[in-house]
């Protein structure tokens, strides 16, 4: 593989708060050298003046050809990594669902088949705990050992992929035992379903009632629940996209305590409030996802939560579908709407103007938040997430002053909406590396299919 020298970059790390100006050499795929270096003899060189260098963002809960109801998310392997890379976010993490009585490793075979040979850039799995049998145990510690030693587990959902609390203890305990990661999607599940049911039978039917049906309650009663069961047991936790200032108080409450417990929030939590689903079906489907967006107060907490480390990762769960076709199955129920948005492709962009530009986060923070702590918290620490040399060279160079307008029409993702439309930022990538290898340049991917590869995980609690 040929040596790319990228010149006259800013250099940031999440571990140090003073930028600096350096050139960074690429040799067979990993980070070879970094200081001020004549190029001559490089076969390429990158002009990064006036940009920063940064780790790739890693996008830990994104979903992938999701399976709805018949129906299946907006992007599929492909075409979501093509968008992430879009983005500046060189690895993600998506999800093992076993079906009913599947043993863990055969769902993970059948989740890698849809990705490997497909996906653009690097991506790895958490393994879904959905029902309690004598075996999981054993299964768990394979499904470790294969790499994917996080485990996906959901309060919601109750009549399908959810769990108890009696099965939530025995996964929790598992963990606590052997090591693993517990991740857990909070919210009340038997107060959701019923509030649903009721509003159904009431024919509030609309888009307006899906948030009243998942009230901030909801989660913050499930955060706590998950909090106390896990430091009852001794598991480590992490909350996956947490909206509420009440669920946030609890995470803050228990890291001060010394817990094991993490959180992640998402862009549309931060950016994006309840009010936008008054209107009509078609104004409002697009918004639905699960917990669903919150009065601002909440996103005002949310961004303290990132700004005083409570929260370590802004993921995206993104998972869009469609408003035709697929949102619109809902038109006259608004239980039967796929839930689920993009953001993979954004997320990066959003954070900076919103959060680095603004004066809310410094870059080291969005460093932070976009890649390194995905990468220490689920166990890809050393080959991932950090400009050192001998780690992978997934790598962005970012432009803080590009602007960038957000639209359905020019978006990577398939998606028929962007729940960002018209939005104008500040901030994106100039070029993007994977593996060492040119992926994106000057607004196109070139990254092929296949060029990625499944990253087992080792985790360091
Ligand atoms: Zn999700």
């Amino acid at each position: 593989m040929e040596t790319i020298v990228i010149k006259n970059g800013t250099l940031i790390s999440a571990s140090s708060e003073a930028p600096c100006r350096a050139d960074l050499v690429i040799a067979d795929g990993k980070i070879g050298a970094i200081g001020h270096f004549n190029p001559e003899g490089a076969a390429h060189i990158y002009d990064a003046s006036d940009c920063l260098v940064m780790p790739g963002g890693i996008d830990p809960h994104v979903h992938f050809a999701l399976p709805a109801g018949g129906m299946v998310s907006a992007d599929d392997f492909e075409n979501g990594t093509r968008a992430a890379l879009a983005g500046g976010t060189t690895g993600v993490i998506d999800f093992v669902t076993p079906e009913p009585g599947e043993r863990l490793m055969d769902a993970l075979e059948k989740r890698r088949a849809e990705a490997d040979g497909k996906v653009l850039c690097d991506y790895s799995l958490h393994m879904s705990i959905t029902e309690w049998r004598d075996s999981i145990p054993k299964e768990m510690a394979e499904a470790a050992a294969a790499g994917t030693p996080s485990f996906k587990t959901y309060l919601a959902y109750k009549s399908g992929i959810g769990l108890s609390d009696a099965e939530y203890v025995r996964v929790l305990d598992t963990a606590a035992q052997n090591g693993y990661l517990v991740t857990t999607h909070c919210e009340h599940g038997d107060l959701v379903d019923f509030l649903r049911e009721k509003f159904i039978r009431e024919e509030k039917t609309t888009p307006y009632w899906h948030p009243r049906s998942r009230p901030p309650a909801a989660e913050e009663e499930a955060v706590n629940r998950a909090i106390a069961l896990a430091s009852t047991l001794g598991a480590a936790l992490y909350i996956v996209h947490l909206s509420t200032a009440g669920a946030l108080k609890a995470v803050r409450r228990a890291r001060a305590q010394g817990l094991k417990i993490m959180a992640e929030t998402c862009p549309h939590y931060l950016l994006l409030h309840e009010e936008l689903y008054d209107g009509s079906f078609d104004g409002t489907a697009r918004y639905t996802m699960s917990p669903p967006l919150r009065p601002p107060q909440h996103s005002e907490a949310l961004w303290g939560g990132l700004m005083d480390g409570t929260l370590a990762v802004l993921a995206t769960d993104h998972c869009p579908f469609c408003t035709k076709g697929q949102k619109d199955r809902g038109r006259d129920d608004f239980t039967k709407i796929p839930n689920g948005v993009a953001g993979v492709e954004e997320r990066m962009k959003l954070l900076w103007h919103y959060g680095a530009a603004a004066g809310r986060i410094t870059p080291a923070q969005f460093a932070a938040l976009t890649g390194t702590n995905a990468a220490a918290i689920f166990g890809m620490a050393g080959t991932k997430g950090s400009l050192s040399v001998g780690a992978d060279a997934d790598i962005v160079v970012w432009d803080p002053k590009l602007e960038t307008e957000i639209s359905a029409a020019r978006q990577v993702s398939k998606c028929d909406e962007s729940i960002y439309e018209g939005w104008k930022t500040s901030g994106a990538p100039r070029f993007v590396f994977t593996r060492g290898k040119p992926a994106y340049t000057e607004g196109k991917v070139i990254a092929e299919p296949g060029n990625g590869q499944f990253v087992p995980r080792r985790l360091r609690l």
